[in-house]
């Protein structure tokens, strides 16, 4: 079969002839084979299993794009449902008329979030006569890389609150004093990508609702539950982080993440009309009459929202509890056999997102979080180590994320590896990798920007 093989298969020119199709396809999926092993992933939040129905699913419509919503209205429809389910889930008031829509991902849903709060206060300011041209966004230095995409591309001034202490997330009182009145917002996050903690979103609300009572200002907030607005509703029922607080004006979600699809799927949703300006609501034509859109993009597949759909169908809502449930108590069994080991201190519990990060104990100076992720490697563990943000650029931690496959006996197994791990690494005099050695961190790195 492989003697089939040219010596040489042209890789970075447009080859000059064909090939045959099983010829071409095993020397694409061969070289994937050097790739990492998705389910043993542990750095990142995106979905790496799912059903073989799902799959089937999926390649049914690999054909349909998702803006064509007149040649294919069922896709549309699904869509539709999808917006009002979550609507229902995140508690807005009138679930069947919160406007929302799909997206690639949470950060194209955040482009589009952060869009409608400039575009509100830039309306509400100039109806008052009000300068609108030096809007800022509050937001904890902790925020996914996508908020600074944001404020860069659309001009917004990103007010990223430092961390203080051993909190790693914003606070009520320091979003406060940052807000004035350019501020369009507060980003609230449900889930931190570098702990898994949840932000205050309740006090931030009360804090804000404070400072409107005393200076007048009224400032919305929106949540950027990439994760955790798909764990809260079915681990964390009775906290309130949603449409339940007036004063969140938008939520987004990743599908791809505890919404349980493979990656390519996002969703945003509006409290109400109110929240999403009509000048930003495009129209395309759908069964003769014509149909709302608000995105970045044009085409864009439709399969992930019938695998969603799919989804929400298969799993209702004591599904997702379960699994959700299942992953929490592995992150939690897991943080508690690595804190059992000696030289890891958590930071987080895997009690909130079922994420956890720690740190090394200062006794441990023969080796680096970062020695101990390449060691994990070598076993097929995918585990980031990274370095908080500005201010507490001194912490340097390993992040565990737990999603569905990841189940007691593999964590065992990883447990183990960890051990066996540092078997090696007490031998070892110094450190041999630093902070530069740290590349799959998924987004909680700061980018590099001259
Ligand atoms: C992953 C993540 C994002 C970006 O989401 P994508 O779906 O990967 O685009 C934004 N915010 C938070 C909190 C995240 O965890």
């Amino acid at each position: 079969m492989f003697a089939a093989e040219p010596p040489v298969v042209p890789r970075d020119a447009l080859p000059a002839g064909e090939m045959d199709p099983e010829l071409a396809y095993r020397i694409v999926r061969d070289e994937l084979m050097l790739d990492g092993n998705a389910r043993l992933n542990l750095a990142t939040f995106v979905t790496t299993w799912m059903e073989p129905q799902a799959d089937r699913l999926m390649a049914d419509c690999f054909d349909k794009n998702m803006i064509d919503k007149d040649e294919y209205p069922r896709t549309a429809a699904l869509e539709e449902r999808c917006v009002r389910m979550l609507a229902e889930l995140w508690h807005a008031p009138e679930p069947g008329d919160a406007p929302g829509c799909s997206t690639t991902g949470s950060s194209e849903a955040c482009m589009l979030a952060g869009l409608a709060l400039k575009r509100r206060w830039q309306q509400a300011r100039r109806a008052a006569g009000l300068p609108a041209d030096r809007p800022n966004l509050v937001m904890g230095s902790n925020v996914q890389v996508c908020w600074e995409k944001f404020a860069a591309y659309w001009d917004v001034e990103a007010r990223l609150v430092p961390m203080e202490g051993d909190v790693y997330h914003l606070t009520p009182d320091r979003a406060v004093e940052r807000c004035d009145e350019n501020t369009i917002g507060v980003v609230a996050v449900l889930g931190s990508t570098y702990d898994g903690s949840y932000e205050p979103v309740a006090d931030i609300c009360t804090a804000l609702d404070a400072l409107r009572d005393r200076d007048g200002l009224d400032i919305p907030v929106h949540v950027d539950g990439a994760s955790g607005a798909m764990i809260a509703p079915f681990c964390d029922p009775d906290l309130r982080w949603d449409f339940r607080l007036p004063r969140v004006a938008s939520v987004n979600t990743s599908g791809h993440k505890y919404g349980l699809v493979y990656p390519g799927v996002g969703w945003v949703v509006w409290r109400d009309r109110d929240g999403l300006p009509e000048d930003l609501v495009f129209r395309v034509n759908y069964l003769g009459g014509d149909m709302p859109t608000f995105a970045l993009n044009f085409s864009r597949p439709g399969a992930q929202v019938a695998a969603q759909y799919y989804t929400f169908l298969r799993l209702g809502f004591d599904g997702y509890r379960r699994v959700q449930g299942y992953c929490r108590e592995v992150a939690r069994g897991l943080a508690d056999r690595i804190a059992a080991l000696g030289p890891f201190e958590l930071i987080t519990h895997g009690d909130q997102l079922p994420v956890f990060a720690c740190t090394l104990r200062p006794e441990a100076t023969g080796y680096s979080v970062f020695d101990v992720a390449a060691h994990l490697r070598e076993r097929g563990w995918l585990v980031p180590a990274y370095t908080f943000p500005e201010n507490r650029e001194d912490i340097q931690a390993l992040r565990f994320v737990v999603r569905n496959g990841m189940t007691h006996d593999l964590a065992d197994l990883l447990a183990g590896d960890l051990d066996r791990s540092l078997h090696e690494l007490r031998r070892q005099a110094t450190p041999l990798r630093g902070a530069d050695s740290a590349s799959f961190d998924h987004g909680a790195r700061r980018p590099h920007r001259r």
